[in-house]
């Protein structure tokens, strides 16, 4: 989407007041991707069949975007139209998902946006627990690959996964925590957005969060550059 139609879409789903956000563009990836290892890893995926989601998916949704991003966010799983492109976030939510991007000052190219499960839950059901720790590996290893500065975790599934805590989303939303050494943010989902437009003030407040922690010098973050075990 372009920045002039994500201004159109700001104004239309009430964040036209919000301050457009002036972070530079992090530099486009000046190397190639290791994608070796990402390609590999998506290879891995489209064969893959650890748990039943794999039965009647029509794509594996592994996952896209820029393999050095500064920020990824982590979706719960493919919908109808992501299974049936292969690409994440296409529909509706994938929309306000652009916005909250472009409210960070960057571009769906910019960051990478993944899922806990990378094949359709059927009828769009929460993908259960243990589809969610069979389909871990692939998750832990792109976020081990792409070592992001953040992530940001949409929604309950994504939280409870990256935060190791059930509490109730709404509870989580805004507070920091840690997985594999990267910061994670849990904010609502986009999918939740639509149905909920009130909250779109957390998010924003989310997101100026996120915002600032990019923005703070390292030195001031408290971050370590390895750590935290990940959650069961
Ligand atoms: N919702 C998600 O959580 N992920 C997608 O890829 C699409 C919708």
């Amino acid at each position: 989407m372009r920045a002039r139609d994500l201004e159109r879409y700001r104004r239309e789903i009430g964040w036209k007041d919000a301050p457009l956000l002036e972070v530079a563009a992090p530099p486009p990836s000046e190397t190639l991707p290791e994608s070796g290892d990402l390609d590999s890893l998506a290879r891995e995926a489209t064969t893959c069949a650890r748990c039943r989601l794999s039965e009647q998916r029509r794509n594996v949704v592994v996952g896209e975007g820029d393999p050095h991003a500064r920020v990824m966010f982590v979706g719960e799983g493919p919908g109808a139209e992501e299974d049936r492109t292969g690409r994440p976030f296409v529909g509706q939510a994938g929309l306000l998902l652009d916005a909250m991007i472009f409210a960070l000052g960057l571009e769906r190219r910019q960051v990478y946006i993944a899922n806990v499960v990378k094949c359709r839950p059927p009828g769009n059901r929460d993908p259960q627990d243990d589809e969610v720790a069979a389909c871990a590996p692939f998750l832990d290893r792109q976020i081990a690959l792409i070592r992001p500065q953040v992530i940001v975790a949409l929604g309950k599934p994504a939280t409870r996964r990256l935060t190791g805590s059930a509490a109730p989303i709404g509870a989580l939303r805004g507070r920091w925590s840690s997985y594999l050494g990267v910061p994670v943010l849990p904010t609502f989902h986009p999918a939740y957005l639509l149905r909920t437009p009130l909250a779109k003030r957390e998010v924003w407040q989310d997101l100026k969060t996120v915002r600032a922690r990019l923005e703070a010098p390292a030195s001031t973050t408290g971050e370590s550059p390895t750590g935290s075990s990940p959650h069961p």
